[in-house]
């Protein structure tokens, strides 16, 4: 399913992203009842709801051998190569494997607070203890990474803050949302959106990050139901905004 959500998440980005940004940057209310997208991204957007129906298909099939495949989502194959993919799916691709890294990283937590003893009395704070040492992971050593590879600071921190995005939104996009809100042994998907956001308040305030998480919420959201105007001084604050209607 983090695969699946990772193309859908891409779609979604695509399709609202330049809206998005527009308006913010303008000063003018983000009104989704007054979307101007263009034909590639209204197709995308299509896509992307395209994707929803089939992400609740996957998850009552059990396995992908159950489902039709979506044709405009490569199979994730052993055989399959990221180099022959379009840019596009790379990144769908890139922000998958983060994906997978985050889930291995907060199941660890899990295993060492058994195995030590000392897991939070409560579930649902073991759930967040276990995504901060994920959040942490996956963020600490950025810079002397990029000294050693000779990539720029900000697109790792960027790509990797990304993935973490996908992953606490990974509910909104294969999930109903009778699923979203706290349960006795989980957060709300809200809940964990926010611990991210604050986890990654250093990013600049119109970063590509708070585009790609706005982008995601809103997309699912409009798939519920219409949406009302939201006035944002800044990306960071428009995301933070949506999250408050999840
Ligand atoms: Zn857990």
């Amino acid at each position: 399913l983090i695969w699946l959500y990772a193309f859908m998440s891409c779609r979604a980005l695509f399709a609202l992203s330049g809206f998005l940004l527009e308006q913010v940057a303008s000063g003018q209310p983000v009104d989704p009842n007054a979307m101007r997208l263009t034909a590639a991204e209204a197709e995308a957007f299509e896509r992307y709801k395209g994707l929803l129906s089939k992400a609740s298909e996957l998850r009552f099939a059990g396995t992908i051998l159950d489902m039709s495949w979506p044709d405009d989502v490569p199979k994730p194959t052993r055989a399959l190569d990221r180099a022959t993919l379009s840019t596009p799916d790379q990144t769908g691709y890139d922000l998958a494997h983060f994906g997978y890294a985050y889930a291995i990283l907060h199941e660890i937590q899990h295993v060492k607070f058994s195995s030590d003893g000392n897991a939070p009395a409560e579930p649902v704070d073991e759930e967040i203890a276990c995504d901060k040492f994920a959040f942490e992971f996956v963020l600490a050593k950025i810079p002397e990474y990029a000294i050693q590879t000779r990539e720029n600071e900000l697109l790792v921190r960027r790509k990797r803050a990304a993935s973490l995005m996908l992953v606490m939104s990974l509910p909104l996009g294969v999930a109903d949302p009778d699923y979203w809100s706290e349960t006795p042994t989980h957060p709300s998907v809200r809940r964990r959106l926010e611990l991210l956001a604050a986890e990654l308040d250093s990013l600049p305030a119109n970063d590509d990050v708070w585009l790609y998480g706005s982008a995601v919420v809103l997309a699912r959201l409009l798939a519920v139901s219409s949406q009302s105007p939201i006035q944002a001084t800044t990306a960071r604050n428009l995301f933070r905004q949506l999250l408050a209607k999840i």
